[in-house]
């Protein structure tokens, strides 16, 4: 066979055609805080979401509680399997809309990096530990992550992400006074890019709650048909097939997320239209977010929400996990701050410069729900290993 010569293509080249005029393109990126030379093949936001990947951080998403605890069962979600299924969702609907594909990708991936162990329920113990030392809040955490805590690079502290990727992690901080924060958020509206992993972000959690609530033997398929965007998922389901009882719960999440992509990119689609958005500027300077569902599956939502508040979120067995969750954060953060000579050689070096509480809202934060657990055991258990 003779050699078909290649040349690989120059994507900054392939972003001007296949990208829309108001997606993000890499070349009108801000850079990052320091400067680095330019990779041979890989664009700035690829850099990104592959520093985000090899981050510590990422890797420890796996054993953090998205809603169930990590121990429940070996195949229901945590944050890492969660943080996946965001970033594939966002990637076909970037993809759809002409937008950057890779920058979504890494906004995705580094969607929830600041979360606790133990899920909300860590934030919000995390958040009382916090109160009189500046609070506590898994987006801001993860811009911590981001700029200071990774510490796997020479020339810089943390990963040197692009700006944009940065911006849209502080868009998302409650205190957005902050000093770290107010430097980084824009007048507007977030990138386009942001707006779609926002969207991904919800539509995926409400679906796979239900899933690992099912399989919990939380909630029941029946207990689910007293929600009316479940019940007419169910119909549209047997209009077209009839799947056994096996496959039923999974037939019906399926055309669930179906229908929530499909509705987000016809609205969002409508909104481009009516706005007239045509560049990023426009997005920016929309009086709204334009990469939402449209009313129907809004309303829809809210009643899936409210289901999935009282009958798997308030469910006794979850609240347990989650109040003693609650418990192993503040006793380990009270005994840390006693005596924070106890914390590994590399946090307490920083006790001085950055406050006892801070320094060990940071380790906590960083632990996944087994590392708490064990160090737990290893304080407060007398016989156990340190
Ligand atoms: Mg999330």
């Amino acid at each position: 066979m003779a050699d078909v010569p290649f040349t690989p293509p120059d994507w900054l080249a392939r972003e001007e055609d296949l990208l829309a005029p108001y997606a993000m393109h890499t070349r009108l990126s801000r850079g990052r805080r320091h400067p680095e030379a330019p990779h041979a093949f890989r664009t700035a936001y690829t850099r990104d979401r592959d520093r985000i990947v090899h981050s510590t951080a990422f890797r420890r998403l796996m054993y953090k509680t998205q809603v169930l605890l990590t121990q429940t069962n070996d195949y229901h979600r945590t944050r890492l399997t969660h943080t996946l299924e965001v970033a594939q969702i966002s990637r076909t609907v970037a993809r759809q809309l002409g937008l950057n594909e890779d920058l979504t990708e890494a906004l995705a991936l580094a969607h929830d990096l600041g979360h606790p162990p133990f899920g909300h329920a860590g934030e919000e113990a995390l958040d009382e530990c916090m109160r009189d030392h500046g609070g506590f809040d898994h987006n801001c955490h993860a811009l911590r992550i981001l700029e200071v805590l990774e510490y796997r690079y020479a020339d810089f502290p943390g990963l040197n992400l692009s700006w944009e990727v940065l911006e849209t992690q502080a868009h998302k901080c409650k205190r957005r006074d902050a000093p770290e924060v107010a430097h980084l958020v824009g007048p507007g509206q977030p990138l386009l890019e942001a707006q779609v992993v926002d969207a991904a972000d919800s539509l995926a959690y409400d679906t796979h709650d239900v899933d690992d609530a099912l399989n919990a033997g939380i909630i029941t398929p029946a207990d689910l048909m007293e929600v009316p965007f479940w019940q007419q998922a169910v119909e549209r389901v047997l209009a077209a097939q009839q799947p056994g009882p096996e496959q039923f719960p999974s037939t019906v999440l399926r055309a669930l997320i179906d229908w929530q992509v499909i509705d987000l990119l016809d609205h969002t689609r409508e909104h481009l239209r009516q706005h007239r958005v045509r560049s990023v500027e426009d997005v920016r300077h929309a009086l709204g977010p334009v990469a939402v569902p449209g009313p129907e599956v809004k309303r829809l939502k809210v009643g899936l929400e409210e289901f999935l508040r009282r009958r798997v979120y308030n469910h006794h067995r979850v609240v347990r996990m989650s109040v003693k969750g609650q418990r192993v954060l503040r006793l380990l953060f009270e005994e840390f701050c006693r005596v924070p000579r106890q914390l590994p050689e590399r946090y307490f070096r920083r006790v001085e410069k950055a406050g006892a509480e801070r320094t060990v809202c940071d380790y906590l934060a960083g632990m996944t729900d087994r590392f708490a657990q064990d160090e737990f055991l290893r304080l407060f258990q007398p016989s156990a290993l340190m």
